[in-house]
């Protein structure tokens, strides 16, 4: 098997998953991952397609969703027998502050002369307190670093004319000495026309390594292939708890304005992804960001796909923009995050957009044809106390009932704590009083330690003027209950999945009972011994806590994926194109 220049490690949330005893609580709900959070960050695949240009080889090794996949996978014996001239470890969310920094260990132990380097959101906020760790080498901050990483990798293998240490752009690294130099954030691309962000990377690792297992980006995706197509980096909003916020990414990442993949590009990328996959893309960012021109030009160019996309609304939308999208996309998702049905909970948040306008969106939607329609509230927010999120739930029947009247039950609202971890660098991190928050966790380090508390009360970063933790948690569960009743009274989900989805919530709540109970206890190792004795129960109860994941997926039929044939093309492509230069070599030998 070739050797790869880069690897690209991707760590479990808490590295000793499989044998701690951590009731997760409903902290992956909404996303594809399981509270392991094996699912990587696409900039892992857009930094390995930029890297392969410049003639290096990368691979991606997704060691969370491998663990996930069987008891026997040993993570220590794959990476002893890796050799490449450096490691690429992300810590892009921070609920991988605890295995991002195992792997780290791991990879120094093993290796002690190869470097480690660390990239994502959460490590350029915490670059200074990475690299002062013995595992950590390098850390290429900032939101682009496809160019920053080439350069290092270019350093690092001696490659002719590459730069030194202090001419790479937006490195932090040490000095002989020890001292810590943080080279400027200078490279913070205005577009994002340099990279690919098509998985076509994806597709030729899996033909090179002959390792379709280590690229999976989450538990299950084989069956529900869904990808991610981006249209931004940098948001034009400022959320209150979002690191992806505009004055986190200017504060951050030296982004001033959003850097926008052309039109035309997303739309390429969504069509080069149905080649190999016909599950649903997700655009990340709300594609009216950039302005009428480019959500027209966007439009235009997609025009006639025939799969399911998945797109995101900011904030409420035209009738005009809606009956746009329903022409140019047969097979459309709408999701809106409303937040709270307050408007004065969804304006401290950072959302100031009326119940009314919204409403009429979802209406729009709902008469235009959108398979489905998403409505995402959250927990934890500013102003907002128990009855409030009670409220909110109230406020889903309204919608259920009165807003989507059609006989198949499009609308789907789902609830959900702000968890496990507000994000460093949003503005209600940067500032906890002006906004009512007080933090339990500021540092990398206290972050690492709260991943390992035994359930996710103890792991929340974060309580407000308006609920506590324990009001946190008995909110969301509460809520959980009541919105799982009502989409069963209202037809949205069957009465048995409602069953189900009501067991789990109940034992959820008896064992977050039951590890206050054990978390009282003064000897640690009776404390420690009974939360193992208690965790094939816990276990059991960390997937989908207040809704059934399963109910996010869009309808899918058919043939969901061809990755391996889409590898076994690649394959047969590149031969093609090598086979003439290999008979000219012939010839002329
Ligand atoms: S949560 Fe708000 S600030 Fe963050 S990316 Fe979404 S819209 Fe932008």
């Amino acid at each position: 098997m070739p050797r790869a220049d880069l690897v690209l490690l991707h760590a479990p949330s808490v590295y000793d998953f499989r044998k701690e005893s951590i009731l997760y609580g409903p902290v992956s709900d909404l996303v594809p991952s399981t509270p392991v959070f094996e699912m990587y960050p696409i900039g892992l695949t857009t930094i390995a397609e930029y890297l392969e240009r410049s003639g290096f080889r990368v691979r991606i090794v997704n060691l969370a969703v491998r663990m996930l996949n069987s008891d026997r996978f040993d993570p220590e014996a794959l990476i002893r027998k890796l050799e490449p001239a450096a490691f690429g470890i992300d810590l892009h969310w921070m609920p991988h502050a605890h295995g991002a920094i195992e792997v780290a260990r791991m990879c120094k132990k093993l290796h002690p002369d190869i470097p480690v380097m660390f990239g994502g959101f959460s490590s350029t906020y915490y670059h200074e307190e990475l690299i002062r760790r013995p595992e950590v080498d390098f850390v290429v901050r900032g939101d682009s670093t496809e160019e920053p990483v080439l350069k290092l990798m270019q350093h690092l293998t001696g490659r002719p004319g590459a730069l030194s240490l202090a001419d790479i752009p937006n490195l932090t690294w040490q000095e002989p000495d020890g001292t810590v130099r943080a080279n400027e954030i200078s490279y913070s691309p205005e577009n994002l026309d340099h990279v690919l962000i098509d998985y076509s990377y994806v597709v030729k690792a899996v033909a090179r390594y002959r390792d379709l297992a280590s690229v999976i980006p989450f538990k299950g995706w084989l069956g529900y292939p869904i990808t991610a197509a981006l249209s931004v980096r940098g948001c034009t909003h400022n959320c209150r708890t979002c690191g992806g916020s505009a004055t986190a990414f200017a504060a951050l990442h030296n982004r001033r304005r959003p850097a926008y993949r052309a039109p035309e590009d997303l739309a390429q990328d969504i069509h080069n992804i149905a080649r190999f996959s016909k599950g649903p893309v997700f655009i990340l960012g709300d594609i009216r960001q950039a302005g009428d021109e480019y959500t027209d030009r966007f439009l235009r160019a997609v025009h006639g796909y025939q799969g399911p996309v998945i797109l995101e609304l900011f904030q409420d939308a035209d009738r005009g923009f809606i009956r746009r999208v329903a022409d140019a996309l047969p097979n459309w998702t709408l999701e809106i995050s409303l937040e709270s049905h307050s408007e004065e909970v969804r304006k401290a948040f950072g959302r100031p957009f009326k119940n009314g306008p919204i409403e009429d969106t979802m209406r729009y939607a709902l008469e235009l044809g959108v398979q489905r329609l998403d409505i995402f509230f959250m927990i934890g927010l500013p102003k907002q106390d128990y009855q409030s999120v009670m409220d909110t739930v109230d406020y889903c029947r309204y919608l259920m009932a009165d807003l989507d009247q059609g006989p198949s039950r499009r609308l789907i609202p789902f609830i959900s704590p702000l968890a496990p971890f507000l994000d460093p660098g949003s503005p209600v991190f940067e500032n906890p009083e002006r906004y009512g928050y007080r933090f339990f966790a500021r540092s990398l380090e206290e972050h690492r330690q709260a991943l390992v508390q035994p359930s996710w009360k103890y792991v929340l970063n974060y309580e407000t003027e308006w609920m506590n933790r324990d009001q946190i948690v008995d909110s969301t569960y509460e809520a959980g209950l009541r919105l799982n009743r009502l989409k069963a009274e209202c037809g949205v989900i069957e009465q048995v999945q409602a069953g189900r989805t009501e067991a789990r919530i109940l034992k959820a709540r008896r064992l977050i009972a039951q590890v206050d109970d054990i978390m009282s206890i003064q000897d640690i190792e009776r404390r420690a011994k009974l939360l193992r004795a208690i965790k094939p129960q816990i276990d059991d109860a960390n997937l989908s806590t207040v809704c059934d994941k399963a109910e996010l997926n869009v309808p899918m039929r058919g043939i969901k994926l061809n990755l391996p044939r889409a590898a076994s093309l690649f394959v047969e492509q590149t031969l093609r194109r090598l086979l003439p230069q290999n008979r000219k070599d012939v010839v002329t030998r």
